[in-house]
């Protein structure tokens, strides 16, 4: 008897919160990770089914199936989405999105392992002919080419009142990393890339700025050029080093990466998981994968130049700059000032313009390689 009272409740039970009409969005986000990626991002209480229905290209809705949905969060349009409207119909809410005209949208979803997150990618394509490349990318009078070229932002180390290092023959870091800053520009610039520099003279922006700058820019690769100095074997130490952003479980990296994406710390707490493998796993995946096409055009390049220009590998550090930007990231470490022999070449213009010439060809490759399509967002949901 007691046994059929307590099925007859636990039955109650999942009746009541099974059968509920209500299931509630708790949190609502959209993390833009490029112009033509949107993360749309749904925290629910819990949800098994979810209906996707597509009206036309720009016009969609989502739902629960015959539920209704009570909406605890701001729906704030952002990225490719112009608005957002909620309507009850036939017993259920529907949330519909209107996106950007002119453009043709490929959608994804998927539905978290523990039935929280809802997520929907959702990648933007010219509509064929619609968009024409502005004619700055007309290369030598050519005719325009169709697809609009990435930005590339290269950020030269230091500079103004902050020289960097200073090594032997008075050589100070900002005026190395300048000059192969510019030489890189050139060269990216003459194969058609759009490019930004952080800086194209003497002058002092802050971290803070530099970052800020590629995320406003829009930016598709971010490389950070520096020379190395070391107080200890001083004469031993020397040749390249490329750096790519590690782990952000540290909290003061996620904090950054957060504020950098225009989310709310407790959004960051709730969606911690979500946000690193959306942002973070996959520019780590890609960043290292630049920074290692960077690496071996480096070398191949710089040894035309000065033969005994050495590797010292492709390594993993937290740098600032490369926690706050959204776009693959990596941070050259060119040689040791205060190496003799890499000081000789580091003074030499041949040899800047040489490793210029690598750190551009290393940056083309991998783009030819990505094409530009980061986020293998089920792939990084399901691992
Ligand atoms: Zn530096």
């Amino acid at each position: 008897m007691v046994k059929a009272i307590l099925s007859l409740v636990f039955l109650l039970f999942t009746l009541n919160s099974y059968g509920s009409k209500v299931v509630h969005l708790k949190e609502f986000s959209i993390l833009s990770l490029s112009p033509d990626v949107d993360n749309l991002i749904f925290t629910f209480d819990r949800v098994d089914r979810y209906r996707f229905i597509k009206l036309s290209e720009n016009y969609w809705y989502i739902a629960i199936p015959k539920k209704i949905i009570s909406i605890n969060t701001p729906l704030t349009p952002k990225g490719n989405v112009r608005r957002i409207l909620v309507r009850i119909i036939k017993g259920e809410t529907r949330i519909f999105f209107r996106m950007e005209k002119g453009f043709k949208y490929h959608f994804r979803i998927v539905l978290s392992k523990n039935h929280h997150f809802l997520v929907i990618r959702i990648k933007r394509e010219s509509l064929k002919g619609y968009k024409k490349a502005p004619s700055r990318l007309a290369v030598g009078g050519e005719r325009l080419k169709r697809k609009v070229k990435p930005v590339i932002v290269i950020d030269p180390g230091h500079g103004g009142k902050d020289p960097g290092a200073i090594g032997l023959f008075g050589l100070k870091e900002k005026n190395i990393t300048l000059s192969i800053g510019r030489y890189v520009a050139y060269y990216l610039k003459r194969d058609g890339y759009r490019v930004v520099l952080t800086r194209n003279s003497d002058t002092y922006p802050t971290l803070a700025d530099r970052v800020r700058l590629a995320n406003r820019a829009n930016a598709a690769i971010f490389v950070s050029i520096h020379v190395n100095y070391t107080p200890k074997e001083k004469r031993k130490a020397r040749g390249l080093e490329v750096y790519f952003l590690n782990t952000t479980s540290d909290k003061r990296a996620l904090r950054l990466a957060a504020r950098e994406n225009g989310m709310s710390l407790s959004q960051i707490s709730d969606l911690n998981k979500i946000i690193i493998s959306l942002i973070q796993t996959t520019k780590i995946h890609y960043s290292k994968i630049l920074a290692s096409d960077i690496y071996r055009y480096m070398l191949v390049y710089g040894k035309e130049v000065y033969r005994a220009y050495t590797g010292r590998g492709v390594k993993q550090a937290p740098f600032y700059v490369l926690v706050g930007t959204r776009c693959p990231s990596v941070l050259i470490e060119t040689g040791f000032i205060n190496n003799p022999s890499d000081a000789i070449f580091l003074r030499n213009k041949r040899f800047r313009m040489a490793i210029a010439k690598g750190i551009a060809r290393g940056i083309e490759q991998f783009l030819k390689k990505s094409e530009l399509s980061y986020l293998p967002l089920d792939r990084s949901l399901k691992s």
